[in-house]
This record gives structure tokens, sequence and C-alpha cells, in this order.
């Protein structure tokens, strides 16, 4: 899907539905990356921003020896935009941002990851909802908690805990 077809005035209007990504990036300035990605995402059409956890630094999991440590951070949005619209925003942010894909799992300046779409159960070939890997993550879950604290339990488990994440300050909200 191209810049053009995700222009509000191209897109049909649909109830909003309430969904999760996660950000996550460990190349570059990743603290203001995150910042600009939570703005970017206030500038998605038909899409709104309505909660953003804090910022978790944690150290990289499935990654290269000595990847750098990410930072982390989960935001709720509200959204007119169907599912696969709403990954290709993503995927467009991804790009702005310089994100380049020289193998798999390289270090990443921004990594946008689409958590849960309302109550939606997708599994096609492009989108998997909610994503598959979030209840293995405490880098997902964690923040996630602080914004839907439905998903408190599951932050908890004690399977999570040998991965261990780091709240950090955060200079745009003053959130630590
Ligand atoms: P990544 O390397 O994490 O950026 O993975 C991106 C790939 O995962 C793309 O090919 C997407 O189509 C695919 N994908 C499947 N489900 C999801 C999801 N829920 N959120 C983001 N990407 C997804």
């Amino acid at each position: 899907m191209g810049q053009a077809e995700l222009r509000a005035g191209a897109l049909e209007p649909r109830s909003p539905v309430h969904a999760f990504v996660g950000l996550g990036a460990n190349l570059g300035d990743a603290v203001a990356t995150l910042n600009w990605a939570f703005a970017a995402l206030a500038d998605t059409p038909l899409t709104q921003v309505l909660a953003r956890s804090g910022l978790y630094q944690s150290e990289a999991i499935d990654c290269e020896p000595g990847a750098p440590p990410f930072v982390n951070a989960v935001a709720c949005l509200s959204t007119g935009l169907n599912a696969p619209q709403l990954l290709a925003a993503l995927q467009q942010l991804e790009q702005a941002a310089g994100r380049q894909r020289p193998y798999r799992n390289a270090p990443r300046t921004l990594d946008l990851d689409l958590l849960l779409y309302g109550e939606g159960r997708i599994e096609s070939a492009s989108l998997c909802v909610p994503h598959p890997r979030m209840g293995q993550r405490a880098f997902v879950l964690q923040p996630l908690a602080e914004i839907a604290p439905q998903w408190a339990a599951a932050a908890a488990a004690p399977a999570l805990a040998p991965q261990v994440l780091r709240r950090m300050n955060d200079p745009a909200t003053g959130l630590t």
C-alpha cells in the first residue's frame, strides 16, 4: 500500500478500533527515534495516540552477540485504519526512520510491531495478530501492562523474570 492510499481522503471511514503498537530501536539515538515515532503515529491518517508507556531499556534478544541494547515502549492507538492499512503505515514509518534489513535481526533504527488490533485475530502471510511472540517478551508486556492493566498478570509471569528491563528517564514526557 502506497503513501497515496494512506491519505485520509482516500480511505473508507470505519469505526475506530483500539490497537497497540510495540516500538523498539537499538541503532542511533533510540530515545529520540521513539519520541519521533510517537509523534509520527499521532500524524497517521484516521489515527490518534491515546496513551504511551514509558521507555524501557532491554538487552537484545535473538540478536547477534554484542548487539546494542534496545529502547522499547508501547503505544495505544485509536484508528480508523483497517489492520493491513495500519501495518503499511507502520512499515512506512520504519522506512522514514532509515530502517535497513541487511540481515535477519540486524540492529534497527526503528521496529514497529502491531501487537493487538481490537479483538482481532489475523493470520495471513504478512500479518499475524495478536503478535505471535508478544507473550514471551517482557519488553513488550511490561510497557503494555503500564497502559493496559489487564496485561499485568501476563507481564508478571515467572518465566519472564530473567529478562531484565530498566525503566528510563523520558525527556519528552518527564516520566521516569
Ligand atoms: P520485523 O523484522 O520485526 O520488522 O518483521 C516484519 C515482518 O513481519 C513483515 O514482513 C511483516 O509483514 C511481518 N509481520 C507479521 N505480523 C506482524 C505484526 N503483527 N506486526 C508487524 N509485522 C508483522
